[in-house]
């Protein structure tokens, strides 16, 4: 078994562009070995199509409407939610968090946990105007920090950014510079580098790695390229890799599974009795499936089973900074099951989808199941209410914001 864990999110990852996932994928030697002999999940989804409250409720195990976060800047993690790095301190870890980008710095609350957090510096950090910092530096970062965690058991999570800027590349296009960016700097230089740190400080054969991404992205599927525009699969589903060093856990395992798992499964193979856990947490265990016992598929909207997430396309930033607003549309709140997929616009549009007969989600049979939708709408109801009253602002100073809105306009989200 396992004596370190090392959860490694990286931005914009798709499963089907990995060779663990698709055997046509020549590009991920790094990321692939580290899929072997581990647990594959098929069917994992995200919370939200935005790397701030994607990763919020990864690192909680609560959905968005339980954090508080649902923009990608300026709010904060409600104070009463206990994060993932809380339990691994008290799970006796040195806790240490590498969170890349500025969006993701302290004042989010994503921090508290970690003994180290690593706030993205002005003029300290690399990659468009100091927006975010790259995966070398964060290796570096990383290994200074394993220098001074001597032989203490060390629970890391790691956000690689490197992938969310393929696009700025104009020789090449898009299709081609995807994949292209994620074999050479995600797969090599950001993955292979850490394994080689790893190796070098003689932790790596004992070391638990969860791979996954924030969210995918739109390489001009339903009319977008990027993330944050809509729900659809192209942009919630993620690979999501755990390797235990346990030959007997390794398998691929199709059904649904969410980011919100990820905390109680950790809790559970931690050692923390359901009677320690938090209160209504969203997620749950994942250690049944890592043994093999089979997840209930039938499509059905019971709260317990079905995956929610959420995207405010017209309102990426709240308070003084609401006046930039880079995506256009209304809210949409999304279940998905392992059968369907089931979208509510802000206004009353519905979607409906069945992910087994239409896994693109093509053909919407909203109309056509009028009942199902529904019921799928009366969870959705059930599921959030209540939920709009936790959201808190970041209250930004005049000098704060315009570094903000620098940093913003750098990596393309306002005008
Ligand atoms: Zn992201």
């Amino acid at each position: 078994m396992f004596r370190d864990v090392f959860l490694i999110s990286i931005d914009c990852l798709r499963p089907d562009y990995l060779g663990a996932y698709n055997l046509l994928r020549r590009q991920t030697p790094n990321l692939d070995g580290l899929a072997r002999g581990s647990a594959l999940f098929t069917q994992a989804v995200s919370h939200a199509p935005f790397t701030t409250p994607a990763l919020a409720s990864l690192l909680t195990g609560r959905y968005p409407y339980q954090t508080g976060v649902r923009l990608l800047l300026g709010q904060l993690c409600d104070a009463g939610v206990e994060t993932l790095a809380e339990f691994a301190r008290r799970a006796g870890y040195l806790t240490a968090g590498f969170p890349s980008t500025f969006i993701l710095n302290s004042p989010t609350g994503l921090g508290r946990g970690f003994d180290h957090y690593r706030d993205v510096q002005d003029g300290v950090d690399t990659g468009r105007g100091g927006c975010w910092q790259k995966g070398d530096r964060l290796n570096q970062a990383l290994d200074e920090f394993l220098a001074g965690a001597g032989r203490r058991r060390v629970f890391c999570w790691l956000h690689y950014f490197d992938l969310h800027d393929y696009h700025l590349d104009k020789g090449l296009p898009i299709e081609a510079s995807y994949p292209r960016d994620l074999g050479a700097r995600i797969d090599r230089d950001c993955v292979g580098e850490l394994i080689g740190i790893l190796r070098r400080r003689g932790r790596f054969n004992e070391a638990a790695f969860i791979l996954t991404a924030d969210h995918g992205e739109d390489l001009f599927q339903h009319g977008h390229r990027g993330h944050g525009h809509h729900l659809y699969d192209t942009v919630l589903r993620v690979p999501l890799i755990w390797n235990l060093k346990e030959p007997s856990l390794a398998r691929r395992i199709d059904g649904q599974v969410r980011h919100v798992d990820i905390m109680p499964t950790l809790l559970e193979l931690w050692g923390f009795p359901g009677s320690g856990w938090p209160a209504g947490l969203d997620g749950r265990s994942l250690v049944p499936l890592l043994r093999g016992h089979e997840a209930p598929q039938d499509g059905e909207p019971r709260p317990a089973d079905c995956s929610y997430a959420e995207a405010s396309p017209g309102q990426l930033f709240e308070g003084d900074l609401k006046s930039y607003r880079a995506f256009s549309g209304p809210e949409q709140r999304s279940l998905r099951t392992g059968g369907y997929k089931f979208i509510a616009h802000a206004g009353g549009r519905r979607e409906l989808y069945d992910l087994r007969d239409d896994p693109l989600e093509m053909a919407d049979i909203a109309g056509a199941c009028e009942e199902l939708a529904d019921r799928f709408a009366g969870t959705l109801a059930e599921m959030t209410a209540g939920g709009d009253d936790r959201f808190r602002q970041i209250e930004f100073s005049p000098d704060e914001q315009e570094k903000v809105m620098s940093r913003l306009r750098e990596l393309g989200y306002v005008a």
